[in-house]
């Protein structure tokens, strides 16, 4: 793998520049410190399923157990994938699961917009602020590029580690001024990666899996942080709007271990507090199969209508951790 350090020169990166980000919106209520809060950040991309239902149940138990405030943030920057009618009944089934939240798009608070889809001045302003830093670089490839380009097979879940072609390329040629993007010689616009300390264990405490370590480079390699399509990708995204929001703690599903110690990196180099994090166990079906959106069997629509209740459910996966 390359390391050329074109941006960042061989100096120590700058943490803090640029526009910053406050857990605190001007005007708004000040939380007391350490008050719990957590978040449900679910995606109206299609039907909540069982295995989404534990995760928000667990973040929701852990949420009460310490007086703290659940908010409701609706994941909608895929413009393709995400529909009205998915988020009408992403909150409908989540209020029949019983789930509550005291924030969030339909309630309102005081991180208001809580969609994803409304607060772009946000995300552009961390990307111009790592883009300044040195932390990124622009990069051309496709999926099918970064496949060809590894020395092995790729396998599992994760993306693969990204081998680095486009590491040495500066950022000076390119030019991101609101939508409109382009380079001098008129290619493609590129998506931003970034540039990940090779090497450098990533660890941090797990609240319910103990102990957790990740290599840079190696588990993972250069993320996308800014998208061709001109959307802040999922990591991005996710830690601005967990530090904007004053996330206390981030429960989610085991299958995001990873990306956990790659937005570690994007909160060191954003200069924010990272929050605590508890991932759950992964639902499977009765093959041991995850489930997904494409389970509609196991959506909280089609068991509503099957007559089961949320108690009954929830009772049926205490007895059994993981089906
Ligand atoms: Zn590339």
């Amino acid at each position: 793998m390359s390391a050329a350090p074109s941006a960042r020169g061989g100096d120590a990166p700058v943490l803090g520049v640029g526009p910053s980000i406050h857990s605190i919106p001007p005007g708004g209520q000040e939380c007391p410190p350490h008050a719990y809060r957590g978040r449900l950040a679910p995606s109206p991309t299609g039907y909540l399923h069982l295995g989404h239902a534990r995760t928000f149940w667990t973040a929701q138990e852990r949420a009460t157990e310490q007086g703290g405030v659940l908010i409701l943030r609706n994941e909608d920057l895929d413009r393709q994938r995400c529909k009205p009618e998915f988020m009408t009944a992403m909150l409908e089934d989540l209020r029949w699961f019983g789930c509550e939240w005291q924030e969030g798009p339909d309630v309102g608070g005081p991180h208001a917009p809580y969609k994803q889809s409304g607060r772009m001045p946000l995300y552009r302003a961390a990307f111009e602020q790592l883009r300044a830093g040195g932390f990124l670089f622009p990069c051309t490839c496709s999926r099918q590029d970064v496949l060809r380009a590894l020395q092995a097979p790729h396998q599992g879940e994760d993306e693969p580690v990204y081998p680095g072609t486009c590491r040495a390329v500066t950022g000076d040629k390119w030019q991101v001024t609101g939508d409109v993007r382009a380079d001098a010689g008129g290619d493609l616009s590129p998506s931003w990666r970034f540039r990940v300390p090779d090497g450098r264990a990533i660890t941090f405490l797990d609240g319910l899996l103990g102990p957790q370590s990740f290599t840079a480079g190696k588990d993972f390699g250069d993320f996308i942080v800014w998208r061709n399509d001109d959307l802040p990708a999922y990591q991005l995204a996710c830690v601005v709007d967990d530090a904007a929001m004053g996330i206390t703690e981030v429960v989610r599903g085991a299958d995001l271990l990873a990306s956990t110690a790659r937005q570690l990196l994007l909160y060191e180099a954003l200069g924010l507090v990272a929050p605590a994090f508890f991932h759950c166990p992964l639902m499977t079906d009765e093959r041991g199969v995850r489930l997904a959106k494409r389970h509609d069997a196991l959506s909280l629509r089609a068991l509503r209508q099957r007559g089961c209740s949320p108690p009954e459910l929830r009772a049926a996966w205490r007895q059994s951790p993981t089906a």
